[in-house]
């Protein structure tokens, strides 16, 4: 067990530069996400955690030891890839033996260790067979077999679900969930995805072109995002956003307006929005935050919409709309009675509004 210390980590492949000055305490025990659009520098990270790739300044602790330079074997981590690689020609037994044997660990060790990692991920049976034999699920829990054998301080996954299909995805998730439940390993998950994000991580870390965005409990960065992009990154369907211009009220406090909407911004954003008085910004609305409005919905926090699609999904049903000049997605009850090009009275949840500046997006 061991928590990992990344202070001031950058990477420059020549000159590009694809690592910006991370910083960052992984907890012991925690499990930790990256989450980021592809080429942000996830696998990057990762890989210099690991010790695949070097570092180009900047310094990563793993427990109380500095690792920038140690190789790989003597980091005390075990590495799970996307593409499983397994050795083809070695039974799933062997290959979940392979890194003990490379390190001489003694028979018995080996037998116990290896039989009790197939107890865990329920691969007993499989054990004599060789990877082509096995479908996509066994043979990413063989991969997940064969870090686990070796008791790491650290797990590394890059993407470990993304080769499978959807549902398999899901149940592979909540099994990894349980099995850090279970380990208590340190984990560092890297994925693309945000569900698998919000879904795994005790935290997670959200990257943009190198640079970490935000860190924090997925909860705290879905209601409480740093800015535009970890807004709309994270949610889906994704948050809304509008070009508002702020005005004061002449009764006190401001309105948000544009060519669909008027709005009075809440008493809680009076302070957030004061200073771009007479100025634009981007208000955000997540879709589950509008609702069809009724005669309870004060009027100033009610606008019109144009229904143009509607996707039914079982749980929900997205209204797409118009709203001026804006698209906007509303979730609502998969019943609700509209139908497309309807013109709807659309009323937000004023506690759940966001601004954004429109230039920095902070
Ligand atoms: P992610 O895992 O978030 O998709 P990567 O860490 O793989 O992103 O890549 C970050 C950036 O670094 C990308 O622009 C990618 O093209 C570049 N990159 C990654 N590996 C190399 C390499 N070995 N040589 C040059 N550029 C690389
Ligand atoms: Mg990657």
């Amino acid at each position: 067990m061991a928590q990992v210390l990344i202070q001031s980590l950058n990477k420059k492949f020549d000159e590009v530069h694809v690592v910006k000055d991370v910083n960052l305490e992984i907890r012991d025990k925690e499990f930790m996400v990256f989450v980021g659009p592809s080429g942000c520098g996830k696998t990057t990270t990762l890989r210099m955690i690991a010790g695949l790739e070097s570092i180009t300044s900047g310094q990563v602790m793993i427990g109380d030891t500095v690792v920038n330079t140690l190789p790989p074997m003597d980091r005390d981590i075990a590495m799970v890839f996307q593409n499983y690689a397994l050795y083809p020609h070695m039974t799933v037994y062997d290959n979940m033996a392979f890194g003990l044997k490379m390190r001489k660990f003694a028979k018995d060790d080996i037998r116990r260790r290896v039989q009790d990692a197939a107890d865990i991920l329920d691969i007993r049976d499989y054990l004599h067979r060789k990877p082509r034999q096995l479908s996509g699920g066994q043979r990413q829990r063989v991969a997940l077999g064969r870090a686990i054998v070796r008791h790491p301080r650290v797990f590394l996954f890059d993407e470990p679900l993304s080769n499978l299909d959807a549902k398999l995805r899901v149940q592979m998730r909540i099994e990894l969930r349980k099995l850090h439940e279970r380990l208590g390993t340190t984990a560092v998950y890297v994925t693309h995805d945000q569900v698998e994000a919000m879904t795994l991580g005790d935290r997670v870390v959200v990257m943009r072109d190198g640079r970490v965005q935000q860190v924090g409990e997925p909860l705290e960065l879905y209601y409480q995002p740093a800015n535009r992009f970890v807004a709309g990154f994270l949610g889906s369907p994704a948050m809304n956003f509008a070009t508002v211009r702020i005005e004061a009220d002449p009764g006190g406090g401001f309105v948000a307006a544009n060519e669909g909407l008027r709005l009075t911004v809440p008493p809680r954003l009076t302070d957030r929005v004061g200073p771009y008085a007479g100025r634009e910004l981007t208000l955000g609305i997540r879709p589950e935050d509008l609702h069809i409005a009724d005669a309870s919905d004060p009027p100033d926090l009610v606008f019109d919409a144009v229904v143009e699609v509607i996707e039914r999904l079982g749980s929900e049903a997205l209204l797409v709309m118009r709203v001026g000049k804006d698209a906007m997605v509303a979730s609502v009850e998969p019943t609700v009675p509209a139908r497309m090009r309807d013109r709807l009275r659309i009323a937000i949840n004023p506690e759940r509004l966001h601004a954004f500046d429109m230039e920095t997006g902070a």
